[in-house]
């Protein structure tokens, strides 16, 4: 079996790509590495299965395989604003692209699309019939209106070619080899942890989130991605242990052991509230549901963070990620 894993270079997608060699499968690798880095799949260079491909998933080469994954575009805010037209077009004209290989040779496609579809949610916790309130014209909808597209040019291609398609809404993930500077909560919380500076909380840290460890995300994305039989559907995957930003960076405190304290920000635009994934549907199939705690999972990205210090790569907040809670 063949997959072309876009975005194979980023933080999800170089463990889908390791999870899929381990599994016996031929991994083609494309990425462009706007966000990404040869790094994190460094491990996998000289497997006789694994290919990378430097290429842009909206100009992808002619490629044949049994399955597309579709995981390429930046996901953070701080990422997405700097990339805004290039995630406009990695999640429309790029998916297009691989829903056009995928129609050519018969492959499967699977786009992760994201909880940002919807938006600062009025219905809680979120079932995957929730349609969305988004702002379509706020600082988020390069992001959030993109993914809506693609999922809808998802679904034209399995109505118009016969593409044997589906959909995963991601909710907030985390652990080792996410940008350890970009922004998002979680680095940002375990950086400042880390340098001894009080954790940045925007607002009043009263908003939820929930957070789902990698390893969790990655099994239940592969159940969908390689059962063929679930045509046409949509699936949101993440942890529906429901905190908020201020629970989590008391957490951040006791597993790193910090008394540096909270540092209160002015919060986002357009932040949602809450957050929760209603995650029945996909436990209703596959029986899947997350397994790892969130403090054996801070543990395990809380170490990933002091080894990319110790290699002298920034961690926590950076300058331009400022107000910003995502
Ligand atoms: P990431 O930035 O670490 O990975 C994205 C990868 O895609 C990077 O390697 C980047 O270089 C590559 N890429 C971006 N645009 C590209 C293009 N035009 N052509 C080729 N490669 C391109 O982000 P991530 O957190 O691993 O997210 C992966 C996917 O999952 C994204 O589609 C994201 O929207 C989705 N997602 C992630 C989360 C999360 O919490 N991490 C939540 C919801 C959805």
């Amino acid at each position: 079996m063949r997959v072309v894993v876009a975005g194979g270079a980023g933080f999800i997608g170089s463990h889908i790509c390791a999870a899929l060699i381990e599994r016996g499968t031929e991994v083609i690798c494309l990425d462009n590495l706007c966000t990404g880095t040869e790094a994190n799949v460094a491990a996998l260079r000289t497997h006789p299965r694994f290919r990378f491909l430097r290429a842009d998933v909206v100009a992808a080469p002619n490629l044949t395989a049994d399955l597309f994954l579709h995981l390429a575009s930046p996901a953070s805010p701080v990422q997405y604003r700097r990339l805004a037209l290039e995630t406009m077009a990695a999640n429309s004209a790029g998916a297009g692209r691989l829903l056009e290989l995928a129609a050519e040779c018969g492959g499967r496609f699977l786009f992760a699309s994201t909880s940002e579809v919807y938006g600062d949610p009025l219905e809680h916790p979120q079932q995957e019939s929730y349609w969305g309130n988004v702002n379509p014209i706020g600082p988020r909808a390069c992001y959030d209106e993109s993914k809506r597209f693609g999922e809808a040019l998802t679904m034209e291609y399995r109505r118009r070619h016969g593409v044997n398609a589906a959909i995963v809404r991601i909710f907030n993930t985390y652990g080792p080899r996410m940008a350890t500077a970009d922004g998002r909560v979680v680095p940002a919380l375990i950086g400042a942890a880390l340098a001894g500076a009080p954790l940045p909380v925007h607002g009043d840290g009263r908003q939820t989130r929930s957070f789902c460890y990698v390893s969790d995300l990655v099994a239940a994305l592969l159940l969908v991605a390689l059962d063929r039989e679930m045509d046409g559907d949509v699936y949101n995957i993440g942890n529906p242990h429901e905190i908020t930003v201020l629970e989590l960076a008391e957490e951040v405190m006791r597993v790193t052991g910090s008394t540096a304290g909270i540092a209160y920000l002015p919060r986002g635009a357009d932040d949602p509230a809450r957050r929760r994934p209603d995650i029945r549907r996909i436990q209703g199939r596959y029986g899947w549901q997350p397994v790892v705690s969130l403090s054996d999972g801070l543990r395990a990205t809380i170490a990933y963070f002091r080894d990319e210090a110790a290699r002298g790569v920034p961690t926590g907040v950076t300058e331009e990620a400022g107000g910003r809670v995502p």
